[in-house]
């Protein structure tokens, strides 16, 4: 299964739509992946201004 990142908000997923914001503009071509699993209590979240838990692409082409 290839993954996919969000362009709109990063959020990594095999699917071929963002379950976090619904977007259907995904990319293949990414880099460094994140899991957020509190979002709330992470610092790193908070600064990528990540909302839901899951797992998030650092940098999307
Ligand atoms: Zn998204």
């Amino acid at each position: 299964m290839v993954e996919r990142a969000c362009r709109v908000c990063g959020h990594v997923t095999e699917g071929k739509k963002c379950e976090v914001c619904g977007s259907e503009d995904l990319s293949t071509k990414w880099k460094g992946m994140i899991e957020v699993i509190d979002p709330e209590h992470s610092k790193v979240a908070v600064d990528l201004k990540i909302t839901k838990p899951g797992k998030y692409a650092l940098l999307v082409e």
